[in-house]
């Protein structure tokens, strides 16, 4: 069996991993480098949260994910910066405090580890917090990789077993054939190539990808923007985020008819949250990031890393002096229902896509491969994965 991925992120470079392993002929086509979009420019935070009593597939694409990391550290060896000491969410209100205990209650109920921290705790926990902060949810089992050195990881070990990867490759064209498979397209010298099976893992490309076939696939670009300050002394020991944008994004539902996902900070022009994430590396630099808005275009909005930066030293005071040396963007990619999208193309024979990751594709995208995976093999998938196959969502181009 052949198969070709296009799209070395995260999605598509765990996908040619576990396919190669399973003993099928795989080729990744990239039009840029490996984890030279998304997968190489985000904050790399994993989250953890437990496998729970009863995983369903949101848990699986977590935990599986974390596993694959830790898998690809301590037992195949690769230095991807893999740190294990949890995820702070802070919490500044009342109300935040209300919203983040019954979260929490629930979470626990269903077997899993979040773990409500009084401010006390918080401070014995992570000094460098403002002591007036209520509290914060404590995910023991969140992690942190670098990204660029993940992704790069998983790509040569897919190598390693057997798969080939092309960079500078542009899909310009996918065409069924009459007698099955499929026929792909590429430039800048226009080589065709022939496949059994097609996998689109183009993260926020997906749906240029789907429309060379006539399908609409209900993925858009978000753009994420982070800044990083000069390498610092040790100062933060965990992952940091904010309860702040969940609250506000537990109220926001859009419709199909407002063709943008959930969990943006802006609508249009206008800020509706704040949200922050964030950790210091290794080398020292502390880096965060925060704004979510539905654009292709990557130019850094420094308005709102000023805002983003006014987040974070009120969060953490003791980190105050520090300030962005330097910015960046890239392009997430959101769903329009916030569902990721794996699995095969209905009507399609031996097309899938992969994707729909949003903002949490670093941590979740080395399951999605591995799923994708299991669908091109024809294998059942260990979980139910009802929420995130195409399914109608994935429909013909008027
Ligand atoms: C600033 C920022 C911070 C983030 N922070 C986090 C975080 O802390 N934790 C987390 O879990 N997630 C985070 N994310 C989200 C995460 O990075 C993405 O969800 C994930 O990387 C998506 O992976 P992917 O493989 O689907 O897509 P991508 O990484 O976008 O890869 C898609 C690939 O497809 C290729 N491609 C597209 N079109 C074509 C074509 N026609 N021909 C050939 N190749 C093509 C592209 O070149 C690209 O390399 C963040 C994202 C950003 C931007």
């Amino acid at each position: 069996m052949e198969v070709v991925v296009i799209g070395a992120g995260i999605v598509g470079v765990s996908a040619a991993l576990t396919l190669a392993e399973r003993g099928v002929d795989v080729v990744v086509l990239d039009r840029g480098s490996v984890g030279g979009e998304a997968s190489g420019l985000n904050a790399g935070v994993i989250s953890g949260g437990g496998w729970g009593d009863r995983p369903d597939i949101d848990v699986a694409l977590k935990m599986g994910s974390r596993d694959r990391y830790l898998e690809l550290s301590q037992q195949r060896g690769r230095d991807i910066g893999l740190d294990l000491t949890g995820t702070l969410s802070l919490i500044r209100t009342e109300e935040e405090w209300a919203w983040a205990a019954a979260a929490v209650a629930a979470d626990r109920r269903a077997g899993r580890r979040l773990e409500l921290l009084t401010s006390r705790e918080l401070v014995g926990l992570e000094p460098a917090v403002d002591p007036e902060l209520l509290g914060a949810v404590l995910d023991p089992l969140g992690a942190r990789a670098e990204p660029v050195a993940a992704t790069r990881a998983f790509g040569e070990e897919a190598v390693s077993a057997g798969a080939v990867i092309e960079t500078g490759c542009v899909v310009s064209d996918l065409r069924s054939l009459a007698g099955g498979g499929w026929e792909v397209t590429v430039g800048p010298s226009n080589t065709v190539t022939g496949a059994d099976a097609v996998i689109i893992a183009a993260g926020p490309w997906c749906a240029e990808l789907g429309a060379m076939v006539g399908v609409d696939v209900p993925i858009v670009a978000v753009r994420g923007q982070m800044w990083a300050s000069e390498p610092q002394p040790p100062v933060l020991r965990h992952a940091i985020g904010a309860v702040e944008s969940s609250l506000a994004w537990s109220g926001d539902h859009p419709t199909s008819a407002d063709r943008r996902p959930p969990n943006l900070t802006h609508r249009l022009d206008r800020r509706l949250t704040r949200h922050l994430y964030g950790r210091q590396r290794h080398n020292g630099e502390i880096i965060f990031g925060g704004d979510r808005v539905m654009t292709t275009d990557r130019t850094v909005d420094h308005e709102g890393v000023a805002v983003n930066h006014g987040h974070v030293v009120e969060l953490l005071p003791r980190i105050r002096p520090v300030t962005p040396a330097r910015t960046w963007a890239g392009l997430m990619p959101f769903s329009l229902d916030g569902r990721p999208i794996v699995g095969p193309v209905p009507g399609l024979d031996g097309l899938f896509v992969a994707g729909g990751l949003a903002s949490s594709g670093f941590g979740r995208g080395p399951m999605a491969g591995r799923l994708i995976s299991d669908f091109v093999m024809g294998r059942q998938p260990e979980f139910d994965t009802t929420t995130v196959v195409p399914g109608e969502r994935v429909a013909p181009l008027p």
